[in-house]
């Protein structure tokens, strides 16, 4: 029997990170951050020379890659280990957030990272962060959210977390990085980035935390 499942997809900066997090603590349920296996992918990628554009050779990557995720506190996240180095916070420069949405695009690439991600699905419930949660990985869930916000609103809490995680970074930038990789994640042929047909759309732009949360929450009771 498996666990229940809540879906959180959405484009980047949506709030989705922080939203998936307080919902994992408050509920006391796993928590997915699919996007960082991408960018762990991206980051193995890069370190073993494998050409981004080399379907083949990435989707071997994929198939063997020795990745352990380690939860932390509810503020902290999770601890992201790649063959056995801690590459927590390396896997959010902007070279791996560019990197990783371009090998998000090949099926295959992510035919070879399904099975471990709905390895995650065990009791007592799980909170599943990215953008085809609903539509491709746990489409059988009841529960399904999905986040957005104008590209501006998400530049600008970008601009702010990787400013407190000390990357140098230029706003306008970051908006048109922003605008791409929603290009490329929404126009890609497979999993593309799209609301699922019966998720809860909640536009954050210029609603609090908070109001956020309380939302899903209703949400999620009203589902499972
Ligand atoms: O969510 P995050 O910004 O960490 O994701 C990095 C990239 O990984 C996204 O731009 C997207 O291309 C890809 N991704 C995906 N499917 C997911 C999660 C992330 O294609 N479920």
């Amino acid at each position: 029997e498996r666990a229940p499942v809540v879906t959180i997809d959405g484009p980047s900066g949506a709030g989705k990170g922080t939203i998936s997090q307080l919902l994992a603590g408050h509920l006391g349920w796993k928590l997915l951050d699919s996007g960082a296996i991408y960018r762990v992918l991206a980051l193995a990628a890069i370190h073993h020379n494998v050409q981004l554009d080399n379907e083949e050779s990435l989707t071997l990557l994929a198939a063997h890659l020795d990745v352990q995720f380690i939860t932390g506190s509810a503020t902290q996240g999770i601890k992201v280990v790649l063959e056995g180095e801690d590459v927590s916070t390396d896997i959010r420069s902007p070279e791996c957030s560019n990197a990783a949405s371009i090998i998000a695009a090949f099926p295959r690439v992510r035919e070879a990272l399904l099975r471990r991600q709905r390895a995650f699905n065990t009791a007592p419930g799980l909170i599943a962060d990215g953008r085809d949660m609903g539509t491709v990985v746990f489409p059988d869930t009841p529960a399904k959210i999905y986040l957005t916000a104008s590209a501006e609103e998400r530049a600008m809490r970008r601009y702010n977390q990787l400013q407190d995680k000390g990357f140098d970074v230029n706003i306008d930038r970051l908006l048109s990085e922003i605008k791409e990789r929603d290009d490329r994640d929404m126009n890609r042929s497979v999993a593309p980035l799209v609301p699922a047909d019966d998720a809860l759309v909640i536009d954050t732009s210029g609603i609090g935390i908070e109001d956020v949360l309380n939302l899903a929450l209703a949400h999620i009771k009203s589902k499972l």
